[in-house]
């Protein structure tokens, strides 16, 4: 099996009835940069650029942080490359980073993390905003921020790379010919008022593995918890479907880049509520890619509307079935 997974690598991700699907790989260290070419994987969809941090003794300094995005951007060459600022904090939290002024967090993945620890830590978020636009000179440098909860939190960190990106360019710096900015859909709260951040974002990407566990309130890495609520229950299903529709009618591209997408059952139902873009761990592009070629997704996807409608019983055995009755 692994085998023929690996002759995937140069078929292209089209479904049976002729859909191309974006299928890009996630990645966090320098070495996962190899997965693109092993995959035939369409680019990074989320470099976790926190790894870096996590790793590290010491705060990584400005040039190491570019030197790694630069490395990363050479080795994908045309291929895109999505930065996620640090998610840091919460569970992640860094000895060499202060958290006392947070205090002993109750719940840490609730906690002061990722975007609401780099807007308090600005000096952090803008030795991060030059490292990337120094990295992507001269091409389109692609940045995600974690977390977003309010439309506000975006728009302040995008006009912090703004200005980091200004005052390079009055010092004579080379920057990125395009700039794009994403958020991470991960926080319910954000769908809610999602029509108030989509004419801000080049690009959303839906995190379920925060979002299913922001969804349910149901800890993530809890092993009680972890099979009581399905990825394939109506409540990520109707989420997903409800924002997909919302970004795609107002011209915003949007991706999963949770692991849901990386099991076939699973990234089969997302292409039925119209997502096109997976970023997936590497060793998932070959059988995401073998189910996408034998997928009706016309079919599935006039199917699952009325799914959702009516839920059935078992969610997962009923597209399950649908599945076997379709030889997908
Ligand atoms: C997610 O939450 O789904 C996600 C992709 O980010 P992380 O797993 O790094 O929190
Ligand atoms: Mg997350």
């Amino acid at each position: 099996r692994r085998a023929a997974f690996a002759q995937l690598k140069n078929v292209p991700p089209v479904t049976k009835d002729g859909h191309r699907v974006t299928l890009m790989v996630n990645a966090g260290l320098r070495d996962d940069v190899a997965a693109l070419d092993l995959t035939g994987a369409d680019g990074i969809g989320l470099f976790r650029t926190e790894f870096q941090f996590l790793v590290s003794a010491t705060l990584p300094r400005q040039q190491d942080q570019q030197k790694l995005y630069k490395s990363v951007l050479d080795a994908a060459g045309e291929r895109p490359v999505v930065f996620r600022t640090v998610d840091i904090g919460g569970d992640k939290a860094l000895p060499y980073l202060d958290h006392d002024e947070s205090g002993e967090e109750e719940n840490p993945a609730m906690g002061w993390r990722a975007l609401r620890l780099a807007l308090d830590r600005e000096g952090l978020m803008k030795a991060q905003a030059r490292a990337l636009l120094e990295a992507g000179a001269g091409r389109t440098l692609n940045v995600m921020f974690p977390m977003v909860s309010e439309p506000w939190e975006f728009d302040e960190a995008r006009s912090l790379f703004e200005a980091q990106r200004a005052w390079l360019g009055s010092r004579g710096r080379k920057l990125p010919a395009e700039v794009r900015y994403g958020a991470m859909l991960e926080v319910p709260a954000l769908a809610e008022v999602l029509d108030l951040l989509l004419p801000t974002v080049d690009f959303l990407s839906v995190g379920t593995n925060d979002l299913t566990q922001f969804l349910f309130a149901a800890d993530r890495a809890h092993p009680k918890l972890a099979l009581r609520y399905d990825w394939l229950s109506p409540s990520i299903l109707r989420f997903v479907r409800r924002v997909t529709g919302q970004a795609k009618a107002a011209g915003v591209p949007v991706a999963i880049c949770g692991e849901m997408g990386g099991r076939p059952l699973e990234a089969m139902a997302l292409i039925g509520l119209g997502i096109e873009r997976l970023s997936i761990t590497p060793a998932a592009v070959g059988p995401i890619k073998a189910m996408l070629r034998t997928l009706d997704r016309g079919a599935l996807m006039s199917e699952m509307g009325a799914m959702l409608d009516h839920p059935p019983q078992n969610m997962r055995a009923t597209l399950a079935r649908w599945a076997e009755e379709h030889s997908v």
